[in-house]
């Protein structure tokens, strides 16, 4: 596919090629953009920020609402191209186009409720005769970029919000997956949005995200992906706004009350969707003493039934990692537990870009499995003698993304919400659980700042204070 900057979809001689994770078949290729291309783009945007600034709410939200119906129209090639590109199985490649969707309609709706407030100035002595009040502008230039995991539904996780807010956006998405995102452009396009306000250049992060991230022109920064390259992107950014979703490697907690087939389920879907290659994946599970042995036998049970494989065949439920590379690390870093002392209940093996899906028991807090976000299909077990143990140990991380508790005890499950060091919370469920609109984002080093689209509009827009100095008392 092309590249779409300044209004123009283009090529470039250097062109990076798109393989599917599973059989690296080429899929596509997308032009490597230069400096330069950097520099057209942030002058582009600043036109198309004007031209946002323009438009009334009521256009914005026509325009995402229509990008949303086109989505919902083409779901199905949409949810096979995350597949072929990003190596998800099928069913969850339809998945995320259908959470995209939502994503839009979402960011649509929330392009009309930009309040300001009416501030009570006669609370300040002597201030009797002003009146205040608030207003909430765009940013300006927004810039985007996000990980490999979900092509698609993070993309709109910024772009809705940002082009809701009347910001000129452009999205820089990640090197291995950027076709999802061509395709959204192509989408708003069509929908009517104005096309220098968005635009979408393709190449390595290093080059083409540093130098978005270091131009003075741009507000605000949106960033998804890995911690390391968070903390660089921060460095490099100065006097602008950041919005950080980062990693972690979450604690599912087991309470001796917990209801076991409940927590089998949920470390299923938790532990090996997208094959562990979720922000908020299982990693850790924590079981108290007592329930302990039956978790293991049954997590060995219901584990070892996936069926790793082709993510096209109906057959599979796990699907490869992105690269060969990162499987050899999940590889690695499982025998590398496993010589230390922890015990492989299953899978571990690993075919090129394939790693059967793994449980570990008697994992320790200083092992890599553990301690660093794993990113691949492998649950980490782990015990924990009393209620506060458990929350040691589930604050044992420089993570806070996302924390789970099983427990019928509603006290303890409150106690865990309250003192657990995480931006998400769940109780009787495993730590994966989004609704796209609701608040979401990390605390620690897992991030700063909320997206959802309401709260990703707060952080795309600035809010201005207007003070009216009156002659007379407003009443
Ligand atoms: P990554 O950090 O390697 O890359 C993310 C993006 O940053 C890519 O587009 C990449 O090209 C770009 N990039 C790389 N170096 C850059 C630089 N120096 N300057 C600017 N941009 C640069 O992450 P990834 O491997 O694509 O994704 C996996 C990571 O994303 C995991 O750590 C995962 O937890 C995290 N993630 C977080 C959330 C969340 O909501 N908190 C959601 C999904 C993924």
């Amino acid at each position: 596919m092309k590249m779409f900057l300044a209004g123009q979809w283009v090529e470039r001689s250097e062109v990076l090629e798109v393989r599917h994770p599973y059989d690296g078949s080429l899929v596509d290729t997308v032009p490597q953009a230069t400096e330069e291309d950097v520099q057209t783009a942030v002058a582009a945007a600043e036109k198309g920020a004007r031209q946002m600034r323009r438009l009334s709410a009521y256009d914005r939200y026509r325009i995402l609402r229509r990008a949303a119906e086109l989505m919902a129209e083409r779901q199905t090639m949409l949810g096979e191209l995350i597949s072929r590109e990003e190596g998800k199985v099928l069913r969850e490649g339809h998945y995320e186009a259908q959470r995209a969707t939502i994503t839009m309609e979402v960011s649509a709706e929330e392009a009309k409720r930009l309040y300001g407030e009416v501030l009570p100035m006669d609370g300040a002595p002597g201030a009797e005769r002003k009146f205040g009040f608030t207003l909430r502008v765009p940013c300006g230039i927004v810039v985007a970029i996000t990980p490999f995991n979900f092509p698609l539904n993070l993309v709109c996780h910024k772009v809705g919000p940002a082009l809701a807010a009347g910001n000129a956006v452009i999205v820089k998405p990640a090197t291995d997956t950027p076709l999802s995102a061509l395709k959204l452009v192509e989408i708003l396009l069509e929908a009517g949005l104005p096309p220098l306000a968005v635009q979408c250049l393709t190449g390595r992060g290093p080059q083409v995200g540093h130098a978005l991230c270091a131009d003075p022109r741009v507000r605000k920064i949106s960033f998804t992906g890995s911690a390391e390259v968070g903390e660089k992107i921060c460095r490099v950014a100065g006097l602008k706004r950041v919005t950080m979703e980062l990693g972690s490697n979450s604690p599912l907690i087991v309470l001796d009350d917990a209801d076991l087939n409940k927590v089998t389920e949920a470390t299923l879907v938790c532990g090996y969707t997208n094959a562990g290659q979720v922000c908020i994946s299982a990693q850790r599970v924590i079981a108290s003493q007592p329930v302990y042995e039956e978790l293991v036998e049954r997590l060995r049970e219901s584990v070892s039934k996936l069926v790793a494989g082709d993510p096209f065949s109906p057959q599979t439920t796990v699907g490869p990692l992105i690269r060969s590379a990162d499987a050899q690390r999940v590889e690695e870093w499982i025998q590398e537990a496993v010589g230390q002392g922890a015990r492989l209940l299953c899978g571990g093996r690993r075919r090129q870009s394939i790693v059967e899906p793994a449980v570990l028991a008697e994992v320790r807090p200083d092992m890599r499995v553990y301690r660093d976000e794993l990113f691949g299909p492998a649950v980490c077990l782990a015990r924990a003698s009393s209620f506060d143990e458990a929350i040691h140990l589930a604050n044992d991380s420089r993570y806070g993304l996302s924390a789970a508790v099983f427990t019928q005890d509603i006290d303890r499950a409150l106690a865990f919400a309250q003192r657990v060091e995480s931006g998400n919370i769940h109780i009787n469920w495993g730590p994966q659980w989004r609704a796209d609109f609701m608040p979401y984002g990390g605390l620690k080093q897992s991030g700063m700042g909320k997206e959802g689209p309401r709260y990703a509009i707060e952080e795309m827009t600035e809010l201005k204070t207007v003070v009216v100095h009156l002659s007379e008392p407003a009443e």
